[in-house]
């Protein structure tokens, strides 16, 4: 039995023997794959980043209409559906809600979903300068959303991405 190697554990750092299924000395379960509290850390900090980035998207497509105050007339609905905006942003802050309550990764499509964003924010910005008459620019009341749903936007591709690296940590 001399020749029995030792390991040590990853939850109480006690010597065990290797292939042990449970520790000796903490009792805890050695079959279950460990996440370190710092893996769990990162991954919920990535899940915040996703979330901010999910809640700008949708603030900066409502703002126009707040500090307008008029929900009828706006450039955004000239323009048509950016409600697309409003779906993808709720779409990628449930995820990552989801993904911090359930330390499951869903980076990949919150990834996809903010590239969506991302895209049709582009789109949506020619079609304002083309459509609505703003050669000069976007006007400061539509410019404050839109820039702010395209950093949300920025944001929640990088938290995604943060979450997307999750797995390779996790040993
Ligand atoms: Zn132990």
């Amino acid at each position: 039995m001399e020749d029995t190697k030792t390991i040590q554990c990853p939850y109480c750092k006690e010597l065990i023997i290797e292939g042990a299924i449970k520790c000796k000395h903490c009792g805890s379960d050695l079959t279950k794959p460990v996440q370190s509290s710092e893996v769990i850390q990162k991954s919920n900090v990535a899940g915040f980043v996703a979330l901010i980035g999910g809640a700008l998207l949708i603030i900066g497509l409502l703002l126009p209409w707040m500090t307008a105050g008029v929900f009828s007339v706006t450039a955004f609905q000239k323009v048509g559906d950016a409600y697309i905006f409003l779906i993808l942003g709720i779409a990628i802050s449930l995820l990552a809600i989801v993904g911090i309550i359930q330390k499951k990764s869903y980076g990949i499509v919150i990834v996809i979903f903010s590239l969506l964003s991302l895209a049709y924010l582009t789109y949506l910005y020619f079609q304002l300068i083309e459509n609505v008459g703003m050669q000069g620019g976007l006007s400061p009341q539509i410019g404050s959303g839109f820039y702010m749903s395209a950093i949300g936007a920025f944001i929640a591709l990088v938290g995604g991405a943060m979450m997307a690296q999750k797995p390779k940590k996790a040993k």
